[in-house]
């Protein structure tokens, strides 16, 4: 008996500090490819009301790429091509995202860049230090005395890819002394095929009344978190669009061009 105690006793404390369990709240959680989106599958793969299931923070767009997504504290937000942010509803749908439930490993303050470049000097600074193999998930929160963000048009069947769309319905907004948190996603070398290497920075601001895709920034004062992440999940839609694309095809040029990097 005493045995048997002994040995529900181990498996409850392996349970307990089990491998899954750890990397619960460490797991980067992303919907289809960056690829996919870039050729233009824009029809959602999960509803905003699920993609809350896998995280509080992250980035993304919505069906027919109808507005930047920036998710911060739980809430998903929508830049919109008129500058305007919203709420997204739960019923909403999702064609690419990344998401992860953000617990900071590092903070640190101070952070001043005088652009998006520099900034990115800065965070891989740190991802060469504590791993440059491990995904990262960063908020800097702070004011930006300047901010170059863009959205775009909601796109209608049929779909064109991203880069051709963007070149007529991509809308840039510049503020000024703005306050507000960059949600910054960094992916390893190894994910240029399922998405981007480096980082990718989308902002809103502190009232929740203006964002989108970061194309140049000035931080000053910066708080900087970072979250670092070992775990990596995707769900890809099973849909005729979807499984008659060449995803293997190298689309980096394009991607840099539509990052605006
Ligand atoms: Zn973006």
């Amino acid at each position: 008996m005493r045995k048997f105690l002994c040995a529900v006793l181990l498996i409850g404390l392996l349970c307990g500090c089990s491998y899954g369990d750890t990397l619960k709240s460490d797991r980067l959680f992303q919907v289809a490819l960056l690829q996919s989106l870039m050729q233009g599958e824009y029809d959602g793969v999960v509803t905003v009301g699920e993609l809350k299931n896998y995280g509080d923070t992250g980035i993304g767009t919505f069906k027919g790429v109808n507005g930047e997504m920036i998710v911060l504290d739980g809430v998903v937000y929508r830049a919109l091509w008129d500058g305007s942010v919203e709420v997204a509803p739960d019923d909403e749908t999702v064609p690419f995202s990344n998401v992860t439930f953000f617990d900071a490993d590092i903070k640190a303050g101070n952070v001043n860049a005088s652009s998006s470049n520099e900034l990115k000097s800065i965070l891989n600074s740190i991802v060469r230090k504590h791993g440059r193999n491990q995904f990262y998930m960063a908020k800097v929160t702070g004011l930006m005395p300047s901010i170059l963000v863009r959205s775009e048009l909601e796109q209608k069947e049929p779909y064109k890819p991203l880069n051709d769309a963007l070149k007529t319905d991509q809308r840039e907004f510049t503020y000024s002394d703005i306050k507000g948190t960059v949600v910054a996603l960094y992916c390893p070398d190894y994910m240029d095929g399922l998405n981007t290497a480096g980082w990718h920075l989308h902002f809103i601001s502190e009232d929740r009344q203006k964002g989108g895709h970061v194309l140049d920034l000035k931080v000053q004062d910066g708080v900087l978190e970072l979250d670092i992440i070992s775990e990596f999940a995707m769900v890809v839609p099973n849909r005729e669009s979807f499984n008659v694309k060449s995803l293997a095809t190298d689309m980096k040029k394009d991607i840099e061009e539509v990052e605006g990097k």
